[in-house]
């Protein structure tokens, strides 16, 4: 056995499986394959201080103590390695045991349909990380207070970094996404999740959408001037929506730029449970009514929902990136995909794909004709002067990809 090995556990109430699967193992080369019969008999084979396992391959379907009631217990306890789950009970119900351990601390490395093939098995088992290798813990959630973020508003510590949007019918540019930064005097470059939930909470995101906005406004004048991007998207909060006054500020930021509301897309994002109230769509048609484009971000999570586009005059249909990478291959998720981009469609919608990590997330996009896409895949987020370059790039890779 190489010292890179892990040692596998398998468990399974299945004596013939056990067996079918313990042979693969070692045939496939991995040394010490331990097997036990119950969950019970897992958990005391691993209170044993002699008895160790690096990756346990479990079975769901078991008398007594099932694999979830188990995984939840092992989650509880000191056990550090990872988990295989290997059930006959098809991918939805492993789908969701996996989305229920994804929280803890057990690291998940995959779910396979029984019998495993032992390609399938290799390739999760690829992913197990031996205990020195491990990558540092991720950094403890930092503690900004509201009052620091009303400093940053006063300040002006922010920046906007740009993601690109792509056609998927030609590959051409056709806008950027404005996302902000905060450049933190202490902290460093900060993600927008650890502070837009704050800046809701404190009154502050008027202000701060009010930055982005004529930041990026002013971004796209420039643009204009040079023939880059003629487009433009900024996320708006739900928050932002019920300011009475946020259409017409909105509408007066553009104009004076002399921009064209047709060129900036809106993309409606929401972080915490919108409370009934008519004031975000009023705002929603009026701001329509100026011909802004609306976007639907984060379409399928949340409260991104059916109800929303039956009710607001989106334009744009932006299909969560939960969605998105992995789609071709994955059974739940790819009919999903596949019913929002038929949606946006027979809406007259623009649909939107993001997160596209992958060649084969870009091409299925092609085949199913989505019309835009945006991922790492693409360009990840940028600073404005690194745009030229990205530019450059891109048109060799789109050359390769449209094959023109
Ligand atoms: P969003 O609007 O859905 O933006 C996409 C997020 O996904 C960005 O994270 C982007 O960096 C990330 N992303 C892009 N491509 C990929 C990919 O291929 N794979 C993966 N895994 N991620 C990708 P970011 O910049 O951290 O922003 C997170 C969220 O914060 C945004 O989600 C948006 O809801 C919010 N946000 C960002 N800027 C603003 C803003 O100016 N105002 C408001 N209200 N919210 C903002
Ligand atoms: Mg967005
Ligand atoms: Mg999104």
């Amino acid at each position: 056995m190489t010292p890179t090995q892990p040692v596998i556990l398998l468990v399974d109430d299945d004596p013939f499986m056990l067996g079918l699967e313990s042979r693969m193992l070692h045939a496939m080369g991995y040394g010490r394959v331990d097997t036990v019969g119950s969950a019970q008999a897992a958990l005391a084979a691993l209170a044993d201080p002699d008895h160790s396992a690096d990756v346990i391959v479990c079975d769901l379907n078991m008398p007594g103590m099932d694999g979830v009631e188990f995984l939840q217990a092992l989650n509880a306890g000191p056990f550090s390695g990872s988990v295989i789950l290997l059930s006959g009970e098809g991918a939805r119900i492993m789908h969701t045991v996996q989305k229920l351990l994804s929280g803890g601390r057990l690291i998940i490395l995959g779910a396979l349909e029984k019998p495993a093939l032992p390609d399938s098995m290799r390739a999760l088992l690829d992913c197990w990380v031996p205990p020195g290798a491990e990558p540092a813990p991720p950094r403890a959630a930092l503690a900004i207070g509201a009052d620091e973020v009303r400093e940053a508003v006063r300040e002006r510590q922010w920046v906007l970094h740009y993601q690109p949007k792509v056609s998927l019918f030609t590959g051409a540019l056709t806008g950027m996404e404005a996302l902000i930064r905060w450049d933190h005097p202490r902290h460093g470059l900060m993600f927008p999740d650890s502070f837009i939930g704050l800046a809701e909470e404190s009154g502050v995101i008027d202000a701060l959408t009010d930055w982005v906005l004529r930041e990026a406004i002013q971004q796209l004048a420039r643009w204009g001037a040079e023939r880059s991007p003629t487009q433009v998207a900024v996320n708006v909060s739900m928050d932002n929506l019920r300011a009475p006054d946020f259409a017409r500020r909105v509408g007066t930021i553009v104009r004076d730029s002399g921009v064209s509301p047709q060129n900036v897309t809106l993309e409606i994002t929401e972080s915490r449970a919108m409370s009934p109230s008519p004031a975000p769509l009023e705002s929603l048609v009026r701001l329509r009514l100026q011909r802004f484009k609306l976007s639907i971000d984060d379409f399928g999570t949340g409260h991104s929902s059916l109800a929303q586009l039956r009710d607001v005059p989106f334009t744009e249909l932006k299909v969560d990136r939960g969605f998105v990478h992995g789609a071709r291959g994955n059974q739940i998720i790819r009919p999903m995909l596949e019913g929002s981009i038929g949606i946006a469609k027979r809406l007259g919608m623009l649909s939107v794909a993001e997160g596209v990590e992958t060649e084969s997330d870009f091409e299925f996009l092609r085949e199913i004709e989505c019309d835009v896409a945006q991922g790492y895949f693409i360009g990840r987020p940028m600073a404005v002067d690194r745009l030229p370059e990205w530019t450059a790039h891109w048109q060799s890779r789109r050359r390769h990809l449209f094959g023109s």
